[in-house]
């Protein structure tokens, strides 16, 4: 078996997927509404922010992943940590007003300056938001942030 320049752009994109994922790991939760509720684990919800960046979709009526992945979740559990997601400000929930289609959109990643935002974002510091943070340029997608950085 030959490994192709493909495969391996297949695999680094994985791998930025797989960081990506974990970003919202890194940040210290002072407030006990920033916690994940129903004992959600960051690893299932870094499966999750996984999956809604790397293009899967979920049916919210029915709630169940249109796209096969290779992960034992059960609907209400794939829910539940969807929900908790939304609440604490890692994905978006948006609804198309012409079609009613729903899609996940997944919170920006900012640059981590001793473990808060660069651009000090609105709603950091409020409530049950929790904040995606790298300090690794490669990750980071907020606008400000970078324009920080520069
Ligand atoms: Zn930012």
């Amino acid at each position: 078996m030959t490994i192709t320049q493909a495969d391996m752009e297949a695999v680094a994109a994985h791998l930025l997927l797989t960081e990506r994922a974990t970003t919202h790991c890194r940040q210290k939760l002072t407030r006990v509404a920033q916690q994940f509720q129903h004992r959600i684990t960051d690893e299932e919800s870094a499966k999750v922010m996984f999956a809604v960046e790397a293009g899967y979709e979920f049916n919210h009526g029915r709630v169940y992943w249109r796209c096969a992945m290779r992960m034992a979740m059960a609907p209400a559990r794939l829910h539940a940590i969807i929900t908790e997601l939304v609440r604490t400000g890692l994905l978006r929930d948006y609804r198309d007003p012409r079609t009613s289609v729903r899609t996940l959109l997944p919170a920006h990643i900012h640059l981590d300056v001793h473990g808060g935002s660069a651009c000090r974002f609105v709603g950091e510091d409020l409530g049950p938001m929790r904040t995606r943070l790298s300090d690794d340029l490669a990750l980071v997608d907020c606008r400000d942030c970078l324009a920080e950085a520069s």
